[in-house]
């Protein structure tokens, strides 16, 4: 498929795959011959319980999720868990967080309103640190397995032996590879990066750990609630359900490198994420500055040698077609986020502007 619009690097809300938005808009005004946009559908009827239905099943294939875990479509996005998680798991006890960047020192931020919170082990961002100082009477242990802002991935899920539960905050690199579900306890990330529109928050919580909510957690974030109601209990973000079922789709129809579904689009990240820091690695003009073993795939964080080119660089790369490159502001220098739905055409087109502007200003 070719197109004429601008790749788009942002770090969400982000670039959707084009054959689903053109879907979107073909199914805008009558979905399926029901005469409604499904904007317009009740929750309830038949027909949005059929897209509903159908996103949670295919998104339980694709991740292969297991029997013992549910599938909550909620609201309230990566930050709103950073409360939820503590209201339903803490239950005023003591929570372990491993910071490894902005998104996970958040997230203890959060927790220390409802729980004893205890930094395990931090980093300043650029890898990931050694020696957790765990608590073995803790209720959970939070990580952020993708830090958006800092561009640092856990590429293997720690193992936690002494049966405290894993929760991950995966909101950027979601649907991106395979979760190893043996040593995570709960879930969660926000759709607007990977997944579809801004306004959905999938949960995929481990049934053992529902019903331990303290009494002060709202009963639309009560886990036990929401799974009890099918993700019904209040109207669920309708439109964004069935556009990233929509995205469930294409993931598993895609086709690359001989493989298919989430394995062709782990492959695609792998080749998309190689090609690109390849580039910054071979120049003396650009720099990366994470530890080589958990660079993101997702989030390449970059700066330019001399950061008084910088409004130039974003100027000219807009010119070329190559959108929101502006790393965040408390980090500065730019970000590539270059989730599931940048093709490779997208790497390659930014790989050849960075050389360019490398042999015009360098
Ligand atoms: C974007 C992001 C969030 C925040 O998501 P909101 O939907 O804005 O609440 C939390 N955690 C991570 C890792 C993120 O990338």
């Amino acid at each position: 498929m070719t197109s004429a619009r601008p790749f788009n690097f942002s770090a969400g809300p982000a670039t959707l795959p084009e054959p689903v938005l053109c879907q979107v808009a073909a199914e805008m005004l009558d979905w399926g011959g029901s005469g409604m946009s499904v904007m317009e559908m009740s929750h309830r009827g038949k027909e949005f319980g059929a897209i509903l239905e159908r996103a949670e099943a295919d998104l339980r294939e694709l991740l292969a999720v297991p029997a013992n875990f549910r599938i909550l479509f909620m609201q309230g996005g990566g930050l709103g868990e950073n409360a939820i998680v503590p209201l339903n798991l803490s239950r005023g006890g003591k929570v372990d967080v491993v910071v490894t960047g902005s998104w996970s020192r958040k997230s203890a931020a959060e927790a220390r309103r409802y729980a004893d919170v205890h930094v395990a082990a931090e980093d300043n961002g650029r890898e990931i640190p050694v020696g957790w100082t765990l608590r073995d009477d803790a209720s959970y242990v939070h990580v952020c397995t993708n830090e958006t802002i800092d561009g640092v991935e856990f590429h293997d899920l720690p193992r936690l032996t002494n049966g405290v539960p894993l929760v991950i905050d995966c909101s950027s690199h979601l649907l991106s590879r395979p979760i190893d579900w043996q040593r995570v306890g709960l879930a969660f990330g926000g759709a607007q990066k990977n997944i579809g529109p801004a306004g959905l928050t999938l949960v995929f919580v481990r049934e053992d750990l529902l019903g331990h909510a303290m009494d002060i957690c709202p009963t639309a974030f009560n886990y036990e609630t929401v799974a009890a109601n099918h993700s019904m209990y209040n109207t669920p973000p309708t439109f964004a359900i069935y556009v990233a079922g929509l995205v469930f789709q294409w993931v598993k129809q895609l086709d690359y490198a001989g493989k298919r579904g989430l394995a062709a689009i782990e492959q695609r990240n792998i080749d998309k994420a190689g090609l690109l820091y390849a580039a910054l690695d071979a120049s003396a003009f650009y720099e990366n500055r994470v530890a080589a073993n958990c660079r993101s795939r997702m989030n390449v964080p970059f700066f330019l040698k001399d950061d008084r080119l910088n409004e130039t660089f974003l100027a000219e790369a807009k010119d070329r077609g190559l959108l929101q490159l502006k790393g965040h502001k408390s980090v500065g220098g730019m970000r590539a986020s270059i989730y599931n739905a940048m093709p490779l055409e997208g790497v390659q087109a930014l790989v050849s502007f960075l050389q360019d502007f490398e042999a015009r200003h360098g």
